[in-house]
């Protein structure tokens, strides 16, 4: 079902809510699990829609609870200060300031498709959370391509030259805040053999315990995964 282009703009940056697909991020790629759209989805490819380009996708965020169904790029709207209480462009009020559970309901339409009630607040939370921190953006980058088994991501991620070696480790042996696993939890549970070899090799730590007290190997033993349970009892017994 194609969207057809109009001449809607963003509210906040007034630029066309249109962005041209670059020719990494075809229509191929329709991985409807993650409506998050990547960082790739910038500026510099927004363009004023032909009905005829079928490259070209929607960058477009609408609360629910604006009265005047207000347009924003993902971008825009994240980046703007608190828009987690009151819609950027006309200043209402969107949820109650101090209800901690209320959600904040938007349709969302990206190059993964369209998403009616798509909660933003959990979004929102962990975007402060990354602006605090910038590091915990890395490592959840670096998660999800190890569950994933992107090893392109993992490579590009762990070979950044403005890392250090020390950094590198830290990055790699970092729990998350959720399960406490670390990116090799990732790799193992998901049996991504490759990865876990690369990730043991770069130095993460196979004996990490996660909050249930327990090691990436047991994990994958639990999947079934034999050559990635090999790998990790290989590396623990020279620990
Ligand atoms: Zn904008
Ligand atoms: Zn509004």
């Amino acid at each position: 079902m194609a969207i057809v282009p109009d001449d809607t703009t963003c509210a906040l940056c007034s630029e066309p809510i249109w962005i041209r697909l670059g020719p990494e991020s075809g229509p191929g790629s329709d991985d409807d699990e993650d409506m998050l759209p990547q960082q790739g989805a910038s500026a510099s490819r927004r363009v004023v829609p032909d009905e005829d380009d079928e490259q070209v996708v929607p960058d477009d965020v609408v609360l629910h609870d604006c009265p005047a169904s207000h347009h924003f790029h993902w971008q825009c709207f994240l980046s703007h200060s608190e828009p987690e209480t009151y819609c950027p462009a006309c200043h209402v009020a969107i949820i109650p300031p101090d209800d901690d559970d209320a959600r904040l309901l938007a349709t969302i339409r990206n190059e993964g498709g369209q998403e009616d009630n798509f909660d933003l607040r959990p979004v929102l939370v962990e975007e402060r959370l990354f602006a605090t921190a910038p590091h915990l953006r890395t490592h959840a980058a670096l998660c999800s391509a190890c569950f994933t088994g992107d090893e392109a991501s993992v490579l590009d991620i762990l070979s950044n030259p403005s890392l250090s070696p020390p950094e590198t480790t830290h990055l790699l042996n970092t729990p998350d805040s959720d399960k406490h696993w670390t990116p090799l939890f990732y790799a193992a549970v998901a049996g991504h053999a490759d990865i876990v070899a690369f990730l043991l090799n770069q130095g993460a730590d196979p004996n990490h315990r996660d909050r249930f007290e327990h090691v990436p190997a047991e994990y994958a033993s639990e999947e079934g995964h034999a050559e990635v349970l090999d790998l990790l009892r290989g590396a623990r017994s020279v620990y």
